[in-house]
């Protein structure tokens, strides 16, 4: 039997990663990562096998043309013809997609109407659609969006606590991201403990550069930090999380500064970067705290105390709370936050076993609670790439 590969494409507005992925194995064979998309010096890198290599691309420096230079670096490695299907990681599916499903005219139109809800993202998104769809031609396209898991959200959580009229008119609503991460997760946890998931309360904390966090019971999103934008919720590597939303008007008495202005600070220059006036790098804000740096410390506190209270509401959200999920870079990686995040946490019935959290890292899954906890807080590494994958594949009828 020839082998099946799917390639899965992520766009930005001026970047395009993509993986060549195995779907049996989940072995990635090819991944590239475009830059500087629409500037005379943009280029793609090739990674395989371990081994990096570079190419301008000088006469056609946007999305297509990065797609162009994926399809040649194919047909070098004879892979072109095993590539049976394209998955396209959307963004935004608003309330019109609740699952991925196969790219059809109507569903590009579907994703251009979801445009004011991720005007960075979709655009982008279907940058990357229409170039696979004309350099692949004639393969399957699926679209995985990151809000479909979220669309089983319940209205009462859903709903922010504003006239009603702005959802009518224009959908504003809290409506989550990282949603694929959690369908993996979510399935992954279940296995990885031997339960049913339809049976697991779990309270699941994606914790990368982006970070959130999502009740899933019965086997569904029943609640998520990250609302209407990514901007919501827990404390970030350069975004606030929740701040009083009167910050707006605060800053614009007081500070001068516009809406454009505020809305910039809040996505870029805060988190832990803004706290430490250090860096947003995780590793660099532990390094730093254990150095003594007072901004690296609160930093650290403040990111720490901010999960916490989230997890209690989080079990709110699914009615209790069986297992504790750590993933993303964060998550998977940092033995030291997850530390300090448990110890707030004894009152769910969940205690550190310190030697199986320092043991839980680089991509190791692991339960970090000891025997007698009530619940058990866990560490399942994240695959978006392979979850967008496997819908690509099924959707397609591979
Ligand atoms: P992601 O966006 O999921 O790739 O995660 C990126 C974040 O993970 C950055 O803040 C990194 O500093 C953090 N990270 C990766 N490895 C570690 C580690 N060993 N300890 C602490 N943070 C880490």
């Amino acid at each position: 039997m020839t082998q099946k590969l799917i390639l899965v494409l992520n766009c930005g507005s001026s970047s395009l990663k993509g993986a060549v992925l195995d779907n049996d194995s989940g072995d990635v064979l090819l991944s590239c990562l475009a830059e500087k998309l629409n500037l005379p010096d943009a280029y793609i890198t090739f990674k395989a096998n371990g081994k990096k290599h570079k190419v301008e691309l000088t006469t056609n420096p946007d999305h297509t043309g990065a797609v162009a230079a994926l399809m040649q670096e194919l047909q070098t490695r004879g892979l072109d013809s095993s590539i049976a299907a394209v998955g396209h990681r959307v963004v935004s599916g608003g309330e019109l997609y609740s699952e991925s499903i196969v790219i059809t005219e109507e569903v590009v139109n579907g994703i251009e109407k979801c445009i004011p809800l991720a005007p960075l993202h979709n655009p982008a998104n279907l940058l990357g659609i229409r170039a696979a769809q004309d350099i692949f031609k004639g393969l399957p396209n699926v679209a995985v969006f990151d809000t479909a898991f979220h669309q089983s959200i319940p209205e009462h959580a859903y709903t922010y606590a504003v006239p009603r009229e702005y959802y009518r008119k224009f959908g504003l609503r809290r409506y989550g991201f990282h949603g694929t991460s959690y369908r993996f997760v979510s399935e992954e946890t279940a296995r990885f403990l031997g339960k049913n998931k339809n049976d697991l309360r779990m309270v699941i904390a994606h914790l990368g550069n982006g970070a959130s966090i999502a009740a899933v019971a019965n086997g569904v999103c029943q609640d998520t930090s990250m609302g209407l934008t990514p901007l919501e919720g827990l404390v970030m590597g350069t975004r606030s999380g929740d701040v009083d939303p009167s910050i707006f008007s605060f800053l614009a008495e007081n500070a001068n500064m516009n809406i454009t202005q505020v809305t910039d600070m809040l996505n870029k220059k805060s988190g832990l970067l803004g706290i430490s006036e250090l860096s947003n790098d995780c590793r660099t804000i532990e390094e730093e705290a254990a150095n003594g740096h007072e901004g690296a410390k609160l930093a650290l506190e403040v990111f720490v105390y901010r999960l916490a209270k989230y997890i209690g509401s989080m079990a709110v959200a699914a009615g209790g709370i069986d297992a504790l999920v750590f993933t993303g870079g964060i998550g998977e990686n940092s033995d030291t936050i997850r530390s300090k995040v448990l110890a707030y946490l004894g009152f769910l019935g969940l205690t550190e076993d310190k030697e199986a959290n320092v043991a839980a890292r680089f991509g190791n899954a692991g339960v970090i609670t000891t025997a007698d906890s009530r619940a058990q807080a866990v560490v399942i590494p994240t695959n978006e790439e392979l979850m967008i994958a496997h819908d690509t594949a099924r959707l397609s009828g591979l």
